[in-house]
This record gives structure tokens, C-alpha cells and sequence, in this order.
């Protein structure tokens, strides 16, 4: 199934970069940019408010099930709302959320909420869109797949100095070993090594693999 407008996709672990780099990758193309990590955040932030144990899945799935969340386009990026309430960086980044994430992001019911979102935003226009399973799963048969990696080492130390507590090995484990969407390297994914190259340079190598 072909999409109306071309899709970059994005994958790769946590703090790798991908953000940055797909950020500004969707500056240089003039599409827009999708951050999906940002909508796992922000259910896990409501699941949170309404005070339910995150590894409580019957419990989620009941808090979720009527959760109603949207995707404004604001300066070309989309942002996350939850009934209507815009979420901050400070919400979608804290500590809390950083380790329930990866609990709620593994429930089927989420996933298949969330993933149909992520397809209807294609009516929007050319997108760059990252996250976890989006070459994988949500746009399979995009040709324009990235994969973005980098040590652990480098990514701990980049996650430190933006002063976030977030244990990004232990997020790794649990989204590579989930059974419905693992992070994996997508078929015919292009995948940069930005552990020891600048932003510039990995945007560069992005724009590069890329057969626009
Ligand atoms: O990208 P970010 O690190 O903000 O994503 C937060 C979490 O959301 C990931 O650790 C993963 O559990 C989940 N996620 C996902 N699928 C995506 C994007 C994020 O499961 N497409």
C-alpha cells in the first residue's frame, strides 16, 4: 500500500540522536516532523495523572481505552494533546514517564491506538517520522528508511548532560524484546553510526541515503 505523500522514517534506540536528526532533516526537506516516542509519552502521562500502576496492564488498558488524543501541527511538528490539553516537554520528559514508557508502549491495545494515528497523519503531507517501529511497522513499504545508532556509552553520556534520569539501557531491553513491534533494524533501512560524527554531519549522511 503506497502512501499520498512520501514518509522518511527514522528508528533507533534511545537518545541516539534521532530526534535531533530528524528534526532537522524535516527543516532541510520542508516536511513535517513526527516525534512518536512523544505520543507514548503522553498516553504514559495520563495513565499516570488518573494514578494507575503502569505495569497494572488490565488497569491501563481501562485507563486508555478512552483516552483521546490529538496531533496539532505547530511550526512544522506535530505536538501531543490528551483531551485537549497541550503537554509540555517537562510533562513528556520526566522522570516518571521515563520509566513507565516502555510498560505502556508494550500493550497491544496502545500500539494499535497509536499506530493508527501515526498512519493519518500521512494526509497531512510529506512527513519525517521517528520512533521505534516506524519502518518496521508503520510504514513498511516506505523506501525511504533510516536507522539511527550510536554506543551506549555515547548515548548515556548525551542523556546525562540534557540532566534526565533515565535508564536508557534498561528502555532498550524492554522495547527490543517486546513481542508486538521490537526495535529492529528495518529491511532495506540505511542505518548511521552517529556516535563520533556531528548533528550536521549525520543530517548530511541522512539526506544522502535518501532517494527523493
Ligand atoms: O523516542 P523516545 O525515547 O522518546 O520514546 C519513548 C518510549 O516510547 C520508547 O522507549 C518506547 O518504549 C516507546 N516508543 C515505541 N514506539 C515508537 C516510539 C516510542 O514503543 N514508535
Amino acid at each position: 500500500m503506497s502512501t499520498p505523500h512520501p514518509v522518511i522514517t527514522i528508528d533507533g534506540p534511545a537518545a541516539s540522536g534521532k530526534s535531533s536528526i530528524a528534526r532537522l532533516v524535516a527543516q532541510r526537506l520542508g516536511f513535517t516532523y513526527v516525534n512518536t516516542g512523544n505520543m507514548y509519552r503522553a498516553v504514559t502521562w495520563a495513565v499516570l495523572q488518573a494514578g494507575v500502576d503502569p505495569q497494572d496492564a488490565e488497569a491501563v488498558r481501562s485507563a486508555t481505552s478512552s483516552i483521546l488524543i490529538e496531533s496539532p501541527v505547530v511550526e512544522g511538528q506535530t505536538q501531543v494533546c490528551i483531551a485537549g490539553h497541550s503537554l509540555t516537554d517537562a510533562d513528556l520528559n520526566s522522570d516518571p514517564v521515563n520509566r513507565a514508557v516502555s510498560f505502556i508502549a508494550r500493550l497491544n491495545e496502545v500500539r494499535e491506538r497509536l499506530v493508527a494515528e501515526q498512519r493519518v497523519l500521512v494526509l497531512l503531507g510529506p512527513l519525517v517520522m521517528e520512533g521505534r517501529d516506524i519502518g518496521s511497522v508503520v510504514f513498511p513499504q516506505s523506501p525511504h528508511k533510516i536507522y539511527i545508532d550510536a554506543s551506549e556509552e555515547v548515548r548515556a553520556s548525551r542523556r546525562g548532560a540534557q540532566g534526565h534520569a533515565d535508564q536508557i539501557a534498561e528502555r532498550d531491553r524492554l522495547d527490543k524484546q517486546r513481542k508486538n513491534s521490537p526495535l529492529i533494524v528495518p529491511a532495506g533501512a540505511t542505518v548511521i553510526d552517529n556516535s563520533y560524527i556531528t548533528l550536521d554531519q549525520a543530517v548530511e549522511q541522512v539526506i544522502a541515503a535518501l532517494k527523493l
